[in-house]
C-alpha cells in the first residue's frame, strides 16, 4: 500500500498515511493535495503525493500514548497474527487473564482464531510457541492513525 504524506495546516509533517485514507481526507474536505504524483487522476482528484490539513490540527495528543482497546491492538499490530503471521482478527493475551495477566498494550497481541484457540489458557511458552511475529509495545496515538 503506498504512502501518502500528511502534512498539518503549517506544512509540519504528520507522518504517512495510507493512499485510501488520503483520497477519504481529500472527499471529505479535510485536506488538499499540496503536491501530486504525476499526472495520473484518482476520480476528481491528482493523485496525491503530499496533501495538507485544511485545518490545523493541535499535535500534541497525536504523540501521546494511546489508551488500551482491542481494535487498537489489531491496529497496531497490522492484523498480523503474533504466532503464525497470519491474518488476525482476535487479541491474545500473553499472560493469560486466568493468570492475572493484565488488558494492557504489553499483555496482548493481535492473533488468528486457530493460534487464539491452539494457545488457550497458557502462556506462548507453555504452548510451545516460538518467538513473536511482533514485540508488543505501548503505540502513540499517531501510530495507530498510520496503521488505520
Ligand atoms: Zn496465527
Amino acid at each position: 500500500m503506498s504512502q501518502v504524506v500528511l502534512l498539518n495546516a503549517t506544512y509540519e509533517p504528520l507522518g504517512g498515511v495510507t493512499f485510501r485514507h488520503a483520497i477519504g481526507m481529500l472527499v471529505r474536505g479535510v485536506a488538499i493535495v499540496e503536491e501530486q504524483d504525476g499526472v495520473l487522476t484518482f476520480g476528481p482528484f491528482p493523485r496525491p503525493r503530499v496533501i495538507r490539513l485544511v485545518r490545523f490540527v493541535a499535535t500534541t495528543w497525536l504523540y501521546k500514548p494511546a489508551g488500551f482497546s482491542k481494535p487498537g491492538v489489531l491496529a497496531r499490530d497490522r492484523r498480523t497474527c503474533a504466532f503464525c503471521g497470519g491474518y488476525a482478527t482476535t487479541v491474545d493475551h500473553l499472560r493469560p487473564k486466568s493468570q492475572g495477566g493484565a488488558n494492557s498494550w504489553l499483555n496482548c497481541v493481535a492473533a488468528c482464531k486457530a493460534c487464539n484457540g491452539r494457545k488457550a489458557n497458557r502462556t506462548p511458552h507453555g504452548a510451545g510457541m516460538k518467538r513473536l511475529h511482533c514485540t508488543p509495545y505501548v503505540p502513540r496515538v499517531i501510530d495507530l492513525i498510520n496503521a488505520a
